[in-house]
């Protein structure tokens, strides 16, 4: 976490303008560490079956209903990242108190929700019943159970092999990378699961969202200054993924450089293109 510190304070003097944004990070993250310091779950069983078809069939091993969730230690993260969001800014503040009105009348079942893990469609099918922003709802339920997640995925590291995997799709839970990394002398490449935080190298070249490995449609532009960061374009889909090099910055917090550099996004978007998954943290 003093890394962390440290890293947006750095940050924040290069652009002032993102302070606000770095300062809800900083606190959303604080209050996940210390949930995740004092979990219990149970460790996800694989079926050996299961490992068979991750080898050889590119099915993901686990459902996300079937991620142990620490449903009280979730319910307390909740309440703090609502105490955080109430004073991030008036339009989460106001949803906020919107969202514990709701739960108040039981309109929504939080708990349920939890234990499902974080379906994405069904929160915002309540978002949209309710007049909520579907956004503001399913960053709070899928950030309290983050730590749940990431702990299972921990325990999970060495049951499975994904060295041959290659996929664009998570192999745990099947979820679209947010990031791709570059790791290691050789530059290997990794993407970064956007539900589970797992990483699985992928081809250097390819296009994760529709496998496109034409070089010749894939191509990708930087800020100058800023070479350890890249946007890679795809001109058959038109979706693009954000890279980050990790030789020269190292092992850092890959979604807080994603948060730093959303001028990058900007100027791809200006250009016609769509980021796959998009940055949950800049809606709030
Ligand atoms: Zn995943
Ligand atoms: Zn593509």
């Amino acid at each position: 976490m003093e890394t962390l510190r440290k890293r947006i304070q750095k940050i924040k003097k290069k652009r002032p303008a993102y302070g606000q944004m770095l300062d809800f990070y900083l606190k959303v993250r604080e209050e996940q560490e210390k949930t995740k310091a004092s979990l219990a779950i149970e460790p996800i069983r694989l079926k050996k079956e299961w490992k068979n078809l991750l080898a050889k069939e590119g099915f993901s091993v686990v459902e996300k209903k079937d991620f142990p969730i620490d449903i009280e230690a979730s319910s307390s993260l909740f309440q703090s990242l609502c105490e955080i969001g109430k004073k991030a800014n008036p339009h989460m503040a106001e949803q906020v108190r919107k969202i514990e009105e709701c739960i108040g009348k039981k309109k929504i079942n939080l708990k349920g929700l939890f234990r499902e893990g974080a379906d994405q469609e069904k929160s915002e099918r309540i978002a949209k019943d309710l007049g909520l922003d579907k956004k503001v709802l399913f960053f709070l339920i899928h950030n309290s159970i983050r730590p749940s997640i990431e702990a299972a995925v921990e325990k999970l590291l060495n049951e499975v092999n994904t060295e041959t995997w290659m996929k664009g799709y998570c192999p745990i839970c099947g979820s679209l990378p947010h990031l791709s990394l570059l790791k290691e002398e050789v530059g290997k490449r990794f993407l970064l699961c956007s539900y589970c935080g797992y990483q699985w190298q992928t081809d250097r070249i390819v296009c994760p969202f529709c496998s496109n490995k034409d070089q010749e449609s894939l191509h990708y532009f930087m800020a100058e200054g800023e070479e350890n960061y890249r946007i890679d374009l795809c001109d058959k889909c038109h979706q693009y993924i954000k890279t980050i090099d990790l030789r020269v910055i190292g092992e850092i917090d890959p979604s807080l450089e994603d948060l730093a550099t959303l001028h990058l996004d900007v100027i791809a978007s200006q250009k016609g293109y769509k980021r796959a998954v998009p940055n949950h943290w800049i809606s709030q």
